[in-house]
């Protein structure tokens, strides 16, 4: 098994990025914050502590950084150079963590079209949320939030984060074909690569997702786009076809048949960069 989960459309960019699986190694070169489930972004550019945020920065060439997470949404994000790792569990969506690291991001890299990847969670199969759950989401999300619910027992309904996710990158002006994610790979149900925190409870290991900063790229700008490419790659975030609670196929839908993996664990500045042919989100 290789050691990292890499998303096509940030391997397309030149991103040296990784989202871990059960059997990735420790980095102690990523800079990571401490988590709180809030919506704080901090700059890792420094060797400074970078306290308690749910967000963080890297603009420095070589700077990697990362989150960690059991059921949560890690989300990457690169634009012209400059990159930030989320941590986004509910209350992280709630609180607007995304379109928060967005704004740095967008200040960070002026002008630079941002490609980002959401990474392996919970599914909707396994993520059931109650009342004050959907009540706090619906504040940030209104309507749109519907679109991400599927149904569950009265007062509940389970919850696709990572199609929230999605739904906050999109809402925050993150073109479609910019985006991507991972359809049913569910932390829970995938007990062989993923951690999860509803299966495993308090002893529930943490999975490393880590984005490294470049030089500015010759990335495409918000006013180059043309609007056939960006009609062009619909994201695969289609639902589970199957009913609430089931699993998602093994066969049909392989979560490792949209995503490409890695060896190379390192991340280096000194390394050259890896091209991979562009793909579907
Ligand atoms: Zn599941």
């Amino acid at each position: 098994m290789s050691a990292w989960l890499e998303h096509p459309l940030l391997a397309a960019a030149g991103v040296r990025h990784g989202f871990g699986l059960r059997t990735s190694p420790a980095l102690p070169g990523v800079r990571r914050p401490v988590q709180v489930h809030g919506a704080t972004v901090v700059r890792a550019d420094s060797g400074a502590a970078l306290g308690e945020a749910d967000a963080v920065l890297a603009t420095r060439p070589g700077v990697a950084v990362g989150v960690v997470t059991a059921d949560c949404v890690p989300v990457l994000v690169a634009a012209g150079g400059a990159v930030v790792a989320v941590h986004a569990g509910w209350r992280g969506l709630a609180a607007g963590v995304i379109p928060r690291a967005l704004e740095a991001l967008a200040e960070a890299a002026p002008g630079a079209a941002p490609v980002a990847a959401v990474g392996p969670c919970i599914g909707a199969c396994c993520y059931e949320v109650d009342a004050p759950v959907l009540g706090a989401l619906r504040l940030r999300f209104g309507a749109a939030l519907e679109g991400a619910l599927r149904p569950a027992r009265p007062g509940h309904a389970l919850l696709d984060l990572a199609a929230l996710a999605r739904e906050a990158l999109l809402t925050a002006g993150l073109a479609p074909g910019r985006v991507g994610l991972l359809a049913g790979a569910c932390t829970r149900c995938d007990a062989a690569r993923f951690h999860s925190f509803r299966r495993d409870g308090a002893s529930a290991g943490r999975l490393l997702s880590w984005i490294e900063a470049t030089i500015a790229a010759p990335w495409p700008r918000r006013r180059h786009l043309s609007t056939r490419a960006l009609r062009a790659s619909a994201p695969a975030c289609s639902a589970p076809s199957s009913g609430p609670r089931s699993r998602p196929s093994p066969t049909t839908s392989s979560p490792s048949s949209r995503w490409a993996t890695r060896a190379s664990p390192t991340p280096s500045s000194r390394r050259p960069t890896r091209r991979c042919s562009p793909t579907s989100s």
